[in-house]
């Protein structure tokens, strides 16, 4: 077994795979409304190379979780195949979706072998839910995440990011809201990653932020538990047992604890969301390379893994991708 290990003493025993670039939706942080230019067919790898690619990590460099994300992965066909055989290699699997279409596809994932399921929800408002995501689809989320439960898939988590201006009123709503349902809520700072480059760091709403409007309704007491290589600080909601993350993934960024790395829809190995540089895994499988070389290839991708995003320096500069072709 080689080991996905850098420079800096980290191992990636995570992978992210996003299965497509396409969405159903339009969260205004990630894409503009008009959509992307989705990746041509000819680009995307197959069901099948997707998981020789997978099985490679799992068998070949030391994965041991994978999670599919996109884009919207509800939206690839082959998503429930995918997960059977990746969970038949022996590892967990895990899913980040919009939750849209989970209503009939819940059981079917689960019965494929699916652990664990986070869904993105930044507004139980039907309006606010409209204007951040630009569709009316917050009963499609609440049936979604109501199917999922009740096929097994739980504890579910919710993620949510926070905009000025937009929803940034209702943190204390949403934590309400999941905390009645059994949800495990986590807020995510907003990155530098939408298509648009509208992010900026005056406007991003802060995890201190997060932090105070939680607690003006809630007492949040650190969780105890060290985080490890998890993102989320933790904390206990009024006593517990319920729970609350913050993701300050700009503000106090977690990168020398990351075990992460990410497979693009077209076969591209980032070792980081911030990477500017791809290796291209899918050009050297289409052209005969072995299990062997295209190990060797990840493996030497993941030795250039930089010490940190550099979001906070002045020569910071966003990777050409956003997140939704990245996998987030
Ligand atoms: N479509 C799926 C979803 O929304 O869960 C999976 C892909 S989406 C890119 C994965 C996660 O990235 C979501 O939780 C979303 O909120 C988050 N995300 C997207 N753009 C972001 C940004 N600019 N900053 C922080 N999180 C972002
Ligand atoms: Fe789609 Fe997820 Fe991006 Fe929203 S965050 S537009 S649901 S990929």
């Amino acid at each position: 077994m080689l080991p996905l290990a850098d420079a800096y003493g980290r191992v990636a025993t995570d992978l992210r795979v996003s299965l497509t670039d396409r969405c159903n939706l339009r969260c205004s942080y990630c894409m503009p409304a008009e959509g992307l230019d989705w990746l041509p067919d000819d680009q995307t790898l197959t069901d099948d190379e997707v998981v020789r690619l997978v099985t490679i990590g799992v068998r070949r460099l030391g994965v041991q979780e994978v999670r599919f994300t996109g884009g919207e992965p509800l939206v690839r066909r082959g998503l429930v195949d995918i997960v059977r055989r990746t969970h038949d290699l022996g590892v967990e699997t895990s899913l980040t979706t919009n939750a849209l279409g989970l209503q009939r596809n819940a059981q079917a994932l689960r019965d494929a072998g699916l652990d664990r399921i986070n869904v993105s929800l930044d507004s139980v408002r039907r309006e606010t839910f409209h204007e951040v995501t630009r569709r009316d689809r917050l009963d499609d989320v609440i049936a979604g995440l109501e199917a999922a439960r009740a096929a097994g898939l739980g504890p579910l988590k919710l993620n949510a990011v926070l905009l000025r201006g937009l929803n940034d009123d209702q943190a204390p709503e949403l934590l309400a809201w999941a905390i009645e349902r059994g949800y495990d809520l986590r807020f995510i700072e907003q990155m530098p990653l939408d298509a648009q480059h509208g992010w900026s760091r005056a406007e991003m709403i802060t995890a201190d932020e997060i932090y105070a409007a939680l607690s003006a309704e809630f007492e949040l007491t650190p969780h105890g538990e060290p985080r490890g290589s998890a993102p989320a600080e933790l904390f206990d909601v009024d006593g517990g047992p319920a729970t609350v993350g913050i993701i300050a993934s700009v503000t106090r960024p977690f990168c020398g604890d990351c075990d992460r790395v990410r497979l693009t829809a077209d076969g591209q190995v980032r070792n980081c969301l911030f990477a500017r540089d791809e290796s291209d895994l899918r050009t050297a499988m289409r052209a005969g390379a072995t299990d062997e070389e295209l190990a060797d290839r990840w493996v030497v991708a993941m030795a250039g893994k930089l010490p940190g995003h550099g979001i906070n320096d002045p020569s910071f500069l966003q990777p050409d991708r956003p997140m939704s072709a990245i996998g987030g």
